[in-house]
């Protein structure tokens, strides 16, 4: 589903690189956890997957989504693919959220867009039936409550049913669960993992957290400095890592 080959991204009028000509494939289905250290890259590699980088941003290099390339494709090309195929989860739950709208009326926007001709009472079912199954109790009650009157796992588990609602090929996770607590943290993964398996999507998860990738993904690539030093399935770079820099997170996080 996703096909990155020499990616490069330059920020600002000096064109400072910072990824310097990162390579993966992602199958359909699959989930691949992605992490390494701050500012080593992962954010940028995200957005660009997205099609969300800045304006000042130069892409060079390779990125096929469903076989379409979208580095320096036209915007309503990538909006499309956002639309149909992807999505994506950030940390801070309203980066998605509109804080003066009720969060039903929300999700049912984002499964317009997918189903534009739905009637209404069949789009509020189904809101309602995602909003449950990302493990929020009384959904009613839920939709009719605007973002700030819900708890911070109550707004991220908002905004995974957007994420999913459209039943996406590909979600991007990028560190979903740092702003909750352990425990909410970890009945949000578990929805994440329940759904993920439900649609059938792939996922690019990203996290600075070992635990936290190995809880959702069969597979996990390392970055460092604005390049992929490292990839395998989660056991064998628990067990076995390859990398210097690997080798000393896996230490770290024993
Ligand atoms: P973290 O774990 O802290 O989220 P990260 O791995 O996600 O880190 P990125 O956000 O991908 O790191 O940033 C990689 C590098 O790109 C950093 O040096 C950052 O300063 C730079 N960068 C990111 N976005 C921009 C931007 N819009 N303009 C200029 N530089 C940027
Ligand atoms: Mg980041």
């Amino acid at each position: 589903i996703v096909e990155v080959t020499d990616l490069r991204v330059a920020f600002g009028r000096d064109r400072r690189e910072v990824l310097h000509g990162v390579d993966f494939t992602l199958a359909k289905g699959e989930r691949l956890g992605l992490i390494g250290e701050s500012g080593s890259g992962k954010s940028v590699t995200a957005l660009a997957v997205m099609g969300l980088l800045a304006e000042t941003a130069t892409v060079t290099g390779s990125i096929r989504i469903d076989g379409q390339e979208i580095v320096n494709a036209p915007d309503r090309v990538v909006a499309r693919l956002r639309g149909d195929i992807m999505s994506m989860v950030f940390q801070e739950p309203m980066t998605a959220l509109d804080p003066t709208m009720k969060v039903g009326r929300q999700v049912a926007e984002v499964w317009q867009l997918h189903s534009p001709r739905d009637r209404r009472h069949e789009a509020r079912n189904h809101v309602l039936d995602m909003l449950e199954r990302v493990g929020l109790s009384d959904p009613p009650r839920i939709a009719r409550s605007f973002p700030h009157q819900l708890s911070g796992g109550q707004r991220q588990r908002v905004v995974l049913a957007m994420a999913l609602i459209n039943k996406p090929d590909l979600v991007i996770c990028d560190e979903p669960t740092t702003a909750l607590d352990v425990t909410v943290q970890a009945r949000v993964l578990r929805v994440l993992d329940e759904a993920l398996d439900a649609v059938g999507a792939a996922c690019l998860f990203i996290s600075h957290d070992l635990a936290v990738v190995s809880q959702v993904c069969a597979e996990i690539m390392v970055m460092l400095d604005g390049d992929v030093v490292e990839r395998g399935t989660t056991r064998q770079i628990f067990t076995d890592p390859r990398h210097g820099y690997t080798k000393g997170l896996i230490a770290t996080a024993r």
